[in-house]
């Protein structure tokens, strides 16, 4: 199945000069659904895996799906002011200024091995974000795993030294 065929571009979106890729219409689909949510499992070569986090909000989708395949338990990561417990915080950079991700103080223990899953790679700065919480917390980070990579943004290179995978390529 060409996964890619279910992928929506909408140009201009949130702003002018933005190619958004909206997933939506491939989580309508049940096949889209099912297939995507296979193949990012297939993506993960070790299953050992306590916890995967997913990133608000187009991490919510597949992260615990992906959770109860592992049985692994599911850990969201938020922007700041929406976790209601005790939080750590990590500051990244968007095209202008910052914004804050928070992820609660007792959602990872020492040694945890942590898989991280977004919907997109685009700069790779959200991510990098939630990696450096994970490390703060004594986890183990097992993979970035996304549904999509921007390639020609080189997130990657903000996650060296962290196993990357991603279903699709743009
Ligand atoms: P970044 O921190 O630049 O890697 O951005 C990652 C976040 O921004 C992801 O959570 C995506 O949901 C979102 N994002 C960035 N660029 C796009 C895009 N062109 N289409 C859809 N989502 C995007």
């Amino acid at each position: 199945m060409d996964l890619k065929k279910f992928v929506r571009d909408v140009p201009d979106f949130p702003k002018d000069g933005i190619l958004f890729k909206d997933l939506t219409t491939l989580w309508k689909s049940p096949e889209a659904l099912k297939e995507a949510g296979k193949k990012l499992l297939e993506l993960v070569d070790n299953h050992q895996i306590d916890v995967v986090i997913g990133i608000e909000s187009r991490g919510f989708v597949f992260a615990p799906m992906m959770a109860v395949e592992l049985q692994a338990g599911f850990v969201p990561v938020r922007k700041k002011g929406k976790l209601p417990a005790q939080t750590l915080q990590a500051e990244y950079a968007l095209e202008y200024g910052t914004d804050v991700l928070e992820i609660h103080t007792d959602a990872i223990k020492k040694g945890d091995r942590v898989l991280i899953h977004d919907d997109v790679l685009a700069t790779g700065g959200t991510a990098a974000a939630v990696v450096e919480l994970v490390q703060r917390m004594g986890g183990e980070v097992v993979q970035c795993n996304f549904i999509m990579e921007l390639g020609f943004l080189n997130g990657r290179g903000k996650l060296q030294g962290v196993p990357v995978a991603a279903l699709l390529d743009y």
